[in-house]
Parts: C-alpha cells; sequence; structure tokens
C-alpha cells in the first residue's frame, strides 16, 4: 500500500476541483424534482463540469458511461442515468460525481429526498451524513485511520442501521480512488497513521435494512441493497491536517 502525502501546490489544485464539486452539487439539488430523468440530471452534470474547466473523472471510468452516478431508493451507488428512469415523489436520489482540475480529482456524494418523502427517508439520510461527520472526528494526525471506520460504523448500527460492507471510501489524489482503502465499519487492527497532506474521500453508505448489496447482473454496475431497503450516501474529499481535517468538497 502507498498512501500519498500532497503538497501545498498539489492541494490547492485539488482544492479547486472540489470546491467546484461542491458548487455542482448544490445546481444539481436545485433540479431534484418528481418528473426529471436521471439522464437529464447527468446531461447537465456534465455541461457544469466542462464549464468550469474540469473533466468528468466518472466518465469512462473502467467504463461507466456517465458524469454522475444516479442511484434511487434501494440502488446504493453506481446508477446509470437514463432516459427511461423517472424520478418519483417519494424517492431518495443520491447523486456522487467528481472533476478532475489540472490533473487533480475530487469525489462527492449527496442523497436527496424527491419532493415529499418519508420520516424514515428523511433519517436516513440525516444519520447517514452525521456518520460522516463522526468519522472526520476522527481524522486527525496522530490518529489511525481505522478510528474513523469505527466511528462511521458505530454511528450507523446505534441508529438501528446496516452499513454496506462492500463497498469503501479511499485515498484521492492524481487519481480517483488511491490507498488506503476506508472501510465504513469497525476493524480488527488500528490501519494506518494518519499524517498531515493525507487527501481521502470519506463515504458512509447506509441501509435502512442489513446494507448487503448484489450488483446488477445485466448492467453490471448497479449495486442494490438484497433486501430493497432504503440506502442513502454521503461522500466528500477531506484533507488532513496539522489538527482538525479540512473539508474539501464543501
Ligand atoms: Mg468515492
Amino acid at each position: 500500500m502507498s498512501v500519498t502525502l500532497k503538497t501545498d501546490e498539489e492541494i490547492g489544485l485539488m482544492r479547486v476541483a472540489c470546491k467546484n464539486l461542491a458548487k455542482l452539487h448544490e445546481e444539481l439539488k436545485d433540479l431534484i424534482r418528481p418528473g426529471i430523468t436521471t439522464l437529464e440530471i447527468d446531461r447537465r452534470a456534465e455541461e457544469i463540469i466542462t464549464s468550469m474547466g474540469c473533466t468528468p473523472n466518472f466518465k469512462g471510468y473502467e467504463g461507466f458511461p456517465a458524469s454522475v452516478c444516479v442511484s434511487v431508493n434501494d440502488e446504493v451507488v453506481h446508477g446509470i442515468p437514463s432516459a427511461e428512469r423517472i424520478l418519483q415523489d417519494g424517492d431518495i436520489v443520491s447523486l456522487d460525481s467528481g472533476m478532475i482540475y489540472k490533473g487533480w480529482h475530487s469525489d462527492g456524494a449527496r442523497t436527496w429526498g424527491v419532493g415529499n418523502i418519508s420520516g424514515e427517508a428523511k433519517e436516513l439520510i440525516r444519520i447517514t451524513e452525521e456518520c460522516f461527520y463522526k468519522g472526520i472526528e476522527k481524522a486527525r494526525p496522530g490518529n489511525h485511520l481505522y478510528e474513523i471506520s469505527a466511528a462511521i460504523g458505530e454511528w450507523a448500527t446505534s441508529h438501528g442501521y446496516g452499513v454496506v460492507r462492500d463497498l469503501v471510501g479511499h485515498g484521492i489524489g492524481r487519481s480517483m480512488h488511491e490507498d488506503p482503502d476506508i472501510y465504513n465499519y469497525p476493524q480488527e487492527d488500528e490501519g494506518i497513521r494518519l499524517e498531515p497532506g493525507m487527501t481521502l474521500a470519506i463515504e458512509p453508505m447506509i441501509a435502512a435494512g442489513s446494507g448487503a448489496v448484489e450488483w446488477d447482473k445485466k448492467d453490471g454496475w448497479t449495486v442494490r441493497t438484497v433486501d430493497h431497503s432504503l440506502c442513502a450516501h454521503y461522500e466528500n474529499t477531506i484533507l488532513i491536517t496539522e489538527d482538525e481535517p479540512e473539508i474539501l468538497s464543501l
């Protein structure tokens, strides 16, 4: 495993990719309504990313056909935008996207409600976001990586939710996915020591049910909960500093 530490100059470039991603998510949020297709969201995302002077990093990644993953209800991640997929009142939708600026990557996800959603769905979205914040409370130099993992997983399970174990967060920088893998549940060992200059994509994926998932056999991409329970996803690219972590993609 090789975990890279970024220089101030490199972090500056990542900061641009990440701030633009935050703006992208704010703009996409305003599009979410019953009746919009997931393809329309993707088209707009690509226009915005390009207009920012950036390149979508999802598009073409291992053949993924779009600039944003749009995952609805029991879909956890990697939903492929489609003209046939129309968002309905009461759905929850996760948008996961990222971009490259001068060779440096950003990655981040949000989950939104479509129209009026149930109290249960709202609570799942809220706790998933809280899991991220519980995780990054531990993202300080001198702590170990899996303290983040444990904090995320324990917050989810203490609310009766299931953690998606088959998907993980990751280091990020010159590539979208770098070492280390960042689990969303406690590990037996403590993991690497965190150091200033590490950039990490921390991304709890939390299900109302067990958290067990399966990949769509036809498209090979879409990941769904096996029990078809709702799933939420919240992700930011963060920087380990000398003290508090900096959330780059907010
Ligand atoms: Mg990610």
